[in-house]
């Protein structure tokens, strides 16, 4: 987590702020500061309003502590064999309203894991399981640019690299949030995303729900 202090702004000031029972606006004045004196008081930490790791652990925040029980996978929905950067995701998050990248993880054509949103934080990826999940999302999903309507078409065209890559995260985010449950976008919503069928891909890589 972020150090914040006056000033401070977006989607961690909106958890600090629900933490505190505070109006979550998503900006850190002096009425935050405030709480947060109180509340540094009230656990025995230094009083200074800045809410770093100290703060953070007594609000019982700390990374992979959020109450995790799924795991949604989505892809970015862009053209086979183009890579797509966190930072223009980001910009497609925000365009629609956000406040930074909706996904936790992004996984890149090469295979490379790009970390998004914080894990302690909750996503914005899936209507309705936001708070309770952590996003991973491949870059593709749709055929070649050069297919007729490709954004209207979906296709799994990850990488053997980026399947490589989602099974051992989906490992490794089960090791951290024992008894999560995998399941595609599609699984919660009228959308191809993420291409594939989670379900029957689980059982080929031989993941147990
Ligand atoms: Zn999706």
């Amino acid at each position: 987590m972020t150090t914040l202090k006056r000033g401070s702004r977006g989607s961690e000031v909106k958890t600090l702020q629900s933490k505190l029972n505070l109006l979550a606006d998503g900006i850190f004045g002096p009425l935050t500061e405030e709480a947060v004196r109180e509340f540094q008081k009230s656990k025995g930490l230094t009083v200074d309003g800045v809410v770093g790791a100290r703060t953070w652990a007594a609000l019982g925040i700390t990374p992979g502590k959020r109450n995790v029980d799924e795991i949604i996978l989505h892809c970015t929905a862009t053209p086979e064999g183009e890579e797509f950067s966190n930072a223009q995701i980001k910009q497609s998050h925000i365009a629609r309203g956000f406040s930074d990248i909706g996904y936790h993880y992004v996984i890149g054509l090469n295979g490379e894991v790009r970390p998004g949103r914080a894990e302690a934080i909750a996503g914005a990826h899936c209507t309705g399981h936001n708070t309770r999940s952590i996003g991973v999302c491949y870059v593709g999903g749709c055929p070649v640019r050069t297919t007729p309507d490709w954004n209207k078409k979906s296709k799994d065209t990850r990488t053997p690299a980026q399947e490589a890559a989602l099974v051992k995260l989906v490992k490794e985010l089960r090791g951290r949030y024992p008894g999560a449950t995998v399941h595609g976008h599609n699984e919660f919503a009228n959308k191809a995303c993420p291409s594939f069928n989670v379900k029957t891909w689980l059982t080929q890589v031989g993941i147990k729900q």
